[in-house]
């Protein structure tokens, strides 16, 4: 009997030291949400992307990064089989509602079900003053997070129902990590072989921009960095910072805006908030400068199909999947352009 058990623990020795033999590396990146802005068009999710790495045996989830927590980013991660709680961090661009209000949700669903921890990192940039003299905080939005829900009283019955929960809500299981974005692409995040960068980059004040590096490829998430230059004329409406952070990576993750809502067409789209982003075009030309292979459209402005972006009506009619395309092409782009709508998703290696 011994001999027998001795023999089965040999055998499922050798298996697990030859599975890891044949694992290998890979990189997936998930987009949970496309909707570009405050909108919100037939259920899209607000801006975000899933980043992981592992091996092709545990479906590259050793380590799952969220970038960006729009509206509905918690549903989009059950359907990607993350579950909120699996995140090691979460990595915000900027404060702006359509990239972040989804991480009360998904903090407070960790907070219910995970007060016993592991913490969970929020990575973003050091409070940032803008010329009117208010200040953007990413520190703010993490202290309060809970607020509204301890001020209705629902925390403090939940609590009474069950002691082991955080005494202080959602916000007691985040761990603050932020850091002042740079023009030089920085370290701000390490675990094992997954490194994130960043850079400072323009849109409003604080916004950055991230860089994963690991050995099965990297990605860029851009979010709404556009040029430093407010509006033309200009060389380009996308980012010198985050091309630069850009340079040979495999996949850009960028939002963007369709020539067409442009000032010189008849949406009547606000000129100012059209230049802060990065239109396809001048992105198809980045990613073509930068040599990465793929190029993943988010934060489609329009959205595709969409009479209207909010109020102002598309010039033509609804875009195509083509549209967007022939305007990276326009750019000089010819990797792979994959114009995002939620749950699209690229493997490394493919
Ligand atoms: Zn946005």
């Amino acid at each position: 009997m011994l001999k027998f058990v001795t023999r089965l623990a040999a055998c499922g020795l050798l298996f697990s030291l030859a599975s890891q033999l044949h694992a290998a590396p890979c990189l997936k990146v998930t987009l949970t949400g496309t909707q570009g802005g405050p909108p919100v068009f037939q259920g899209q999710a607000g801006s975000g992307t899933l980043v992981q790495f592992g091996d092709d045996e545990n479906n590259c989830s050793d380590v799952n990064l969220q970038f960006d927590t729009g509206r509905g980013t918690t549903q989009r991660l059950s359907q990607a089989k993350t579950p909120v709680g699996k995140l090691q961090a979460i990595f915000l661009t900027h404060m702006h509602s359509d990239h972040t209000e989804g991480l009360a949700d998904m903090m407070q669903l960790r907070w219910h079900f995970g007060s016993g921890g592991p913490k969970v990192d929020l990575v973003c940039s050091a409070d940032a003053e803008a010329v009117a003299g208010h200040v953007l905080s990413c520190a703010k939005l993490a202290k309060h997070i809970g607020d509204a829900l301890i001020q209705s009283g629902e925390m403090a019955q939940r609590l009474a129902e069950n002691e082991k929960r955080l005494p202080g809500g959602p916000a007691d299981l985040i761990n603050l990590n932020s850091f002042k974005p740079s023009e030089e692409p920085a370290e701000v995040w390490k675990q094992g072989d997954v490194t994130v960068s960043a850079v400072g980059s323009r849109h409003i004040p604080g916004h950055a921009s991230y860089r994963v590096d690991t050995p099965a490829g990297s990605v860029v998430i851009g979010g709404d960095a556009g040029n430093d230059n407010p509006k033309p004329p200009r060389e380009s409406s996308t980012s010198a910072q985050v091309e630069k952070l850009s340079m040979g990576a495999d996949i850009i993750v960028h939002s963007t805006i369709h020539p067409v809502m442009g000032p010189d067409k008849d949406s009547g789209f606000p000129p100012p908030i059209y230049f802060r982003q990065s239109t396809a075009t001048d992105l198809g030309a980045m990613a073509k400068r930068a040599g990465a292979k793929h190029l993943m459209l988010t934060h489609l402005i329009p959205p595709l199909g969409a009479a209207k972006q909010g109020p102002y009506p598309i010039p033509g009619g609804g875009l195509t999947e083509d549209d967007y395309k022939n305007a990276v092409n326009e750019g000089g782009f010819t990797g792979n352009t994959v114009v995002g709508v939620d749950l699209s998703s690229l493997q490394l290696p493919q």
